[in-house]
């Protein structure tokens, strides 16, 4: 399957590498993917993977599969706990957290039981392994689900102060579908924490068993799971075209080179009031040419049938005046009408109305010009004195 950028959705691959495994006949995901860069935004992805039914097949298979284990049975490996500790350390130090904690993946439920006995937890994962092991070891009731929309909080429309997602992102194909279920579970001054491999560190560390599998095992960051490789540039990116604003991001590499990350909503813009402001201005300034107008009894001429006079009409009482007709300069207006009255001429002025100057900009000029025409009608303007 092709896949645009997931960091800035364009379609420009360049392969740095054709990421092909010996694959068995049977038992195995698939044989490899293009690792590509993006031409757009420099990002590096997974393109010409398994057709979305492959993956979801896969998923499914491995989330009933218990890998030899019981519930009752089953320890976290050291590596888990150690990448965890250090989360939870990380996410104390530089995040608010607030409300229910919901986490998107959390398998055995061992991340989110760092924050037990703190805040309301929930979870979901599609491993139903994960989710006897939630509840027999840590006493969690999670979901089953693949997706958010599946789950139960999504329909009791739960919302979330701390969405959690660790080691999930990477995995993921259709980022879009994602992010758009997961944007409703977070309250209004929600935040996510996303932590995903981070590719300015990766580092192979066979020997040292300090370190997580994932660094220890050589191109296993280029394995069969994952199919998007963040650096805090390309995660920065996808987010903010998500609709997120950055609280803070930065590289860890306690036991594993991961992005530590935490995301809020970026707050819509308020330019609506600025609207509104300057209309009620201006409607304040329309308002006092309406004072004098209101002063005036029988026909008038309005000189001028330009944007000024059209917004007049909109927006003043000048539609309420006996107009005579329109004067204006430019010719090419002559012989048409504005609201139902003549537009004519200067030198077409016959009768001994007064003349209504609507212009801000020419007032001064047409103001002159009706004096050097030797015009004895009363002339009003609109602006000043
Ligand atoms: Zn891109």
């Amino acid at each position: 399957m092709k896949r645009n950028c997931p960091y800035c959705t364009s379609y420009d691959p360049r392969v740095l590498l054709v990421n092909r495994w010996t694959a068995p006949t049977k038992g195995s995901f698939h044989d490899g993917y293009d690792v590509v860069e993006c031409g757009a935004c420099g990002g590096v992805y997974a393109d010409n993977i398994p057709d979305p039914e492959v993956i979801n097949e896969y998923y499914s298979a491995q989330s009933k599969k218990a890998q030899g284990w019981k519930a009752n049975d089953y320890a976290d490996p050291d590596g888990h706990i150690f990448l965890h500790r250090a989360t939870k350390k990380w996410v104390d130090e530089n995040a608010e957290v607030k409300g229910k904690i919901l986490e998107i993946g959390c398998f055995t439920g061992h991340l989110m039981s760092m924050w037990s006995g703190e805040r309301e937890i929930y979870g979901y994962d599609p491993s139903r392994f994960g989710r006897e092991v939630a509840k027999f070891k840590y006493g969690f009731d999670t979901d089953v689900a693949n997706r958010f929309r599946d789950t139960r909080f999504y329909k009791n429309g739960v919302k979330f102060g701390f969405v959690i997602l660790s080691h999930v992102v990477e995995h993921i194909a259709d980022i879009e579908a994602f992010f758009e279920d997961i944007r409703p579970a977070l309250d209004d001054t929600g935040i996510l924490y996303i932590e995903v491999p981070d590719i300015t560190n990766w580092f192979p560390a066979a020997d040292d068993a300090h370190y997580h599998t994932n660094e220890r095992e050589p191109m296993l960051q280029l394995g069969a799971e994952h199919i998007n490789y963040f650096s805090p540039s390309s995660l920065g990116r996808m987010m903010a075209r998500l609709g997120f604003e950055c609280v803070k991001c930065e590289s860890r590499f306690d036991t594993l080179a991961v992005l530590s990350s935490v995301w809020k909503l970026r707050a819509k813009s308020d330019d609506a009031k600025h609207i509104a402001k300057y209309v009620d201005n201006c409607a304040a300034v329309f308002e006092r040419h309406n004072a004098k107008m209101r002063a005036i009894s029988g026909p008038v001429y309005v000189w001028g049938a330009g944007g000024h006079t059209q917004r007049m009409m909109q927006w003043s009482e000048m539609g309420k005046l006996d107009i005579v007709a329109f004067v204006e300069s430019n010719a090419d207006y002559h012989g048409g009408t504005l609201a139902g009255r003549p537009i004519i001429g200067p030198a077409e002025i016959g009768g001994p109305y007064p003349i209504i100057v609507s212009s801000l900009m020419y007032q001064d000029s047409i103001v002159a010009q009706i004096k050097s025409m030797g015009l004895k009608n009363q002339v009003i303007t609109l602006y000043g004195r």
